[in-house]
Parts: C-alpha cells; structure tokens; sequence
C-alpha cells in the first residue's frame, strides 16, 4: 500500500504539465502511466501524422518550443520526443507500465487499483485522455463482412489497407488527412463528409492558430459559451500540418480525384446510403468559416495591424457535384475498406464513483468533478476554454485546477 497527498493518471501533456504544477506548489504525487511517457502519441497515432498546431504553440508550464522551425507541424514522434524531455525537464515522477484499473472512494480521499498495488491519496487528478477510443456510430454492424473495416487508432499507412476503393467516413482533421494519405497510395478515396469546420491554413500571411488565439477565440471561457456541450462536440477543424502549410479542404480534396459524398446515415442490405444535405452542410461550414474571418478582418483592423498584413480576401466556396451518389453498394466489390473518421472519446470506464453521465461522461466543473471533493479532471475539449481542446490550453487549466486542488488540501487540513 502507497500513501501520497496527490495522483495524476496519464503522462501525456496534461498530466505532466499537472505533475509541474503540483511540484511548484510543493504537493507530494506521483504519476501513474500504462505505457511509456507519451504513450498515445507513441502507439495510438499513425507514423505520418503531425500536429495541425503550429510547433510555437506547443507551449506547456516552464516549456516554450525553442526549435528552428516555429512556423512548421511537429511530426508524432517529435510530439512523442518532446514530451519525454519535457517529463524530464520538470523531474515528473512517472510510474510507467502501471496502468490504473480502479479508482474508488478511500478512508481518507480516494484508492487507486493498479495491478497488484493499491495507492491512496487525498486527491486525484485524471489524465488519460480524451482521445483514448474511437467513437463509431451504431451502423458500423452493417457493413458487410466482406470489407474491412478499421479506426485511426489502428491505422498505420495505407500498405496495411487492402487493394481497392476506401470509403472514409468522417471529414475532419482525421478524414481529410487519412483520405489525402490513402488517395495518394493509388487507391480510389470516397469521403463522407458530415457537419465540418471548414478553415484555411493560413490567412493574410499568417497561421490560422495565430488568428485564433490573437482574435481571442481560444480564450473563450467554458462558462462564457452559450451552448457548452456543443462546443464541446464541435468537430475538429479541417485542418493538416503539412511541410508546405498547405490548405486542405473539400475543394483541394476534390481536385486531387477524391470523391466527396454527403453524411453517412444507414445501411441498408450492404447498401450505404448518404444524405442529400451534402451541399447545404458545406454552404454552412463555408458560412461559419467567413464568419471567423470577418472576425479576424475587424480585429486586424482595430488593432491597428491592416497596414502591416496583406489585404482581406475570402476563399472559393466548396463545390459540390449535384451529381453526387446517394448510395454506394458495399456489397460490389467497389469498396474494399471503411475507415470510422468519425471521432474520438475518453475512456474513463474504470471509475468505480458515480462522477459519469448516461452516456459515460465525467460530470464536471471547468475540471473539478461534480460530487467527488479532491477529484479532477484535465485534458479534456474545452474543458476550461476553448483552448483547452490543444496542447497549449493544458498550460493555464493545469495551473486552475493546481489551485483548486492546493486549496482542498488546505481546507482539509484545517
Ligand atoms: C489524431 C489526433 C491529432 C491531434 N492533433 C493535435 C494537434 O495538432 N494539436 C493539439 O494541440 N492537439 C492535438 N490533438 C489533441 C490532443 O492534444 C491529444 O489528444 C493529446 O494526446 C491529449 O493529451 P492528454 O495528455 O490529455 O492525453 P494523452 O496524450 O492521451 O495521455 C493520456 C495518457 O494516459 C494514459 N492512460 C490512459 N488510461 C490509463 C490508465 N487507466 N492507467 C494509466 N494510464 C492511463 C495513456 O497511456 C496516455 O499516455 C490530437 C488528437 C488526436 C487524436
């Protein structure tokens, strides 16, 4: 049995930038892993992925990117590099290959179950991701056996497909990234393209993370927003990190010979059948991402900065076939693979403490678990503004709920 006043689960970001709060404030922890430091960006991203953020942005408590390419999109294993040294760096106690089985209420706070030990600690603060499992639709049960069906959490590179049409369901970050990847492999590409975020790379000369975080977009409180949870469902923006900063939307992917179709609603005997709306969901995604630009066009200008960026401009709006099928038969040999881009969820299954919703979601207060005093949770989208859905937002939600948990410990203590 291990006594300690403090336990992080998880040594991504948001884990170790919490062991560095807790470390400033003299708090005794420990950090318990399953894996190795980094371990999702290890063994759950495919090779050729890199970050959509641009490597200046990837800033965590006592860390900025000091690299020579400010401007450019750090590879996974770069990702996967950087948090180790920064682990290092902050002299985060990491107990790696422990994975956490149970967590339930405790004599004096909480108990952990990991393997054969049991740990107890005042307060616990959850780590693990919100990107650990797949979420794929219901439907998924009626693809035929025949074709292959696979998540981004097992895809590698398109060697590992089988010969043949791909359809990609799911046409954010991940979709249009995977479906570039697979196109290029030779392989006929069909994207279902839902509800999206449609942005630019870049925009009058610079990244459109910079715009983000300069309109204050990013700094948008959680209890500010009006519609919280849809904001915490938002799909991720349409967006890649490329070498060449290049701008990948529906234009770009069409032009290369993907073929777009709309929303994959069922399927019915082997035959998918895709929602006609395909047009008025990409008039929307176009209309919201002008929106975000006419923001940007006013800030520049109330800013003073005009003069110093190149002129407004706007972007083609997306085509669409009206030709576009409707069906495609999986049962024709056409397809050979579906790839769910269809997004990602945490796992917080182990929780023997009523803290989740129906649907399994940690109920919680910009981080400070509803009902559980000493738990909290970090890492998760939006969860104290919008930027904390990226590596960056992990800085300030980390140091919040640092406090938060300081002042626990100190009440208790009294
Ligand atoms: C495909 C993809 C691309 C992304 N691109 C970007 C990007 O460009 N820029 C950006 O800012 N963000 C990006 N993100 C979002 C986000 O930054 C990542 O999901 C990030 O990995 C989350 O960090 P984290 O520390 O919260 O969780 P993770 O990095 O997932 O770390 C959680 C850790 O907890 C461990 N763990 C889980 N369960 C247990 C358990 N029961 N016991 C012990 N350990 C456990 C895991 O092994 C893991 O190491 C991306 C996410 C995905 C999925």
């Amino acid at each position: 049995m291990m006594q300690t006043t403090a336990i992080v689960v998880g040594a991504g970001h948001a884990g170790l930038a919490m062991s560095r709060r807790l470390t400033e404030r003299s708090i005794d922890h420990v950090v318990l892993e399953r894996g190795e430091v980094a371990n999702s960006w290890r063994t759950q991203r495919w090779p050729s992925l890199r970050l959509l953020t641009p490597n200046w942005q990837t800033r965590l408590p006592g860390h900025d990117y000091a690299g020579d390419d400010p401007d450019g999109y750090m590879p996974a294993a770069d990702v996967a590099a950087t948090l180790t040294a920064y682990a290092r760096l902050v002299g985060a106690p990491v107990r790696t290959l422990t994975t956490v089985q149970a967590l339930r209420a405790g004599p004096r706070g909480f108990e952990i179950r990991a393997g054969d030990d049991l740990l107890r600690a005042r307060a616990v603060v959850l780590a693990t991701g919100a990107c650990t499992r797949p979420a794929i639709p219901g439907i998924a049960d009626a693809v035929p056996p025949s074709v292959t069906t696979l998540t981004p959490l097992d895809y590698r590179d398109s060697g590992q497909l089988p010969d043949g049409g791909v359809l990609v369901v799911g046409a954010s970050a991940t979709g249009v990234q995977l479906a570039g990847e697979i196109h290029r492999s030779g392989r006929p590409v069909t994207l279902a393209v839902g509800e999206h975020v449609r942005l630019p790379r870049s925009y009058r000369g610079r990244d459109i993370f910079w715009w983000l975080e300069a309109t204050g977009l990013l700094a948008e409180r959680y209890d500010e927003i009006d519609d919280l949870t849809r904001a915490r469902h938002l799909p991720s923006p349409q967006l890649t990190g490329t070498p060449e900063a290049v701008t990948t939307d529906l234009n770009t992917l069409t032009a290369q010979g993907i073929r777009i179709v709309g929303r994959l609603g069922r399927i019915t005997d082997g035959v998918a059948q895709f929602s006609g709306a395909l047009a008025n969901t990409c008039a929307l995604a176009d209309l919201k991402m002008n929106r975000f630009l006419n923001r940007a066009d006013q800030w520049a200008a109330a800013s003073g900065l005009d003069g110093q960026l190149p002129p407004p401009h706007r972007y083609a709006p997306t085509r669409v076939d009206p030709r576009t099928p409707l069906e495609l038969d999986l049962t024709s040999g056409e397809i050979t693979t579906v790839l769910w881009a269809t997004g990602f969820r945490p796992d917080h299954c182990w929780l023997d403490i009523p803290v989740r919703d129906r649907t399994g979601r940690i109920r919680h207060d910009g981080g400070v678990v509803t009902g559980a005093p000493g738990l909290y949770v970090l890492g998760l989208p939006v969860l104290r503004t919008r930027a904390s859905t990226y590596i960056h937002g992990a800085a300030a939600d980390s140091g919040a709920l640092a406090d938060h948990l300081h002042s626990y410990l100190s009440s208790r203590r009294r």
